[in-house]
């Protein structure tokens, strides 16, 4: 299982009768951007996600760490099950962290101030925040030391790595803890779990679907959990549109 995703197979086709499907969102159904704010949407996705959770009786979620509201913005158009901010967020089912920490102001406060001492991006999130190293990559030790502090003197928040990026997040929520409680949903009863994502904070929820019955696709390059590979979120994209018109 760890070898180089590269060698594992693609993924058999979904099967809308048994399986349930969680999809990442950034570098899985969206090539990631120079900036956050700059992922191109491609017009067909909002759709292919509606028509393919109709297809799966609801048994369908977009799974990501990004804020709800952005989320909701993008896929215009799918108004299908949505879990935000790593698992503390969500749409159709109820919110995992119903209030903000009490000091997620001021952490957003002295995040934002680094950001622009250190000329690097922050992201203001629901429930916590990032700092965005791509620009420069040679100032990822500086963003680690300093939000290692912060997670110190914020206990309520955690340490998030992501790429090119660390993100501090409410303490307690995660990817695989929201397909926890979105298998509890009716809808998801006696169907396999198919987890697709990119990145390290996808990993325990890829875990997770090939611990229980189902199986984890890794998109791009690196060490997975995950049984199958696709190598770029275009191929993703074709997987899904292939399950749609079938
Ligand atoms: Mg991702």
């Amino acid at each position: 299982m760890d070898d180089l995703t590269g060698k594992k197979p693609a993924p058999p086709a979904l099967d809308p009768d048994g399986d349930a499907l969680f999809l990442d969102f950034d570098g899985c159904l969206v090539d990631i951007a120079p900036r956050p704010d700059a992922v191109v949407i491609p017009e067909s996705l909002p759709q292919v996600l509606a028509r393919l959770s109709a297809k799966l009786g609801g048994a369908l979620a977009v799974v990501s760490g990004r804020s709800l509201h952005e989320l909701e913005r993008f896929l215009l158009g799918y108004d299908g099950l949505m879990i935000g901010s790593h698992g503390a967020e969500a749409r159709g089912m109820t919110p995992p962290l119903e209030e903000s920490p009490d000091d997620l102001a001021a952490l957003q406060t002295e995040m934002d101030h680094f950001a622009q001492q250190q000329g690097l991006l922050f992201e203001k999130k629901s429930h916590g925040g990032a700092l965005h190293f791509r620009a420069d990559p040679s100032r990822q030790p500086e963003v680690e030391a300093f939000t290692e502090t912060l997670a110190e003197r914020f206990p309520a928040f955690a340490i998030q790595p992501a790429k090119m990026a660390v993100e501090l997040r409410p303490d307690g929520f995660s990817k695989d803890g929201a397909l926890v409680l979105l298998t509890q949903l009716p809808q998801f009863s006696g169907r396999m779990p198919v987890y697709a994502g990119d990145d390290t904070t996808d990993e325990p929820a890829l875990a997770w679907a090939e611990a229980h019955g189902g199986f984890g696709i890794k998109i791009g390059d690196g060490k997975s959990a995950a049984r199958y590979h696709l190598a770029e979120p275009s191929d993703i994209r074709d997987w899904l549109a292939a399950a749609v018109e079938e």
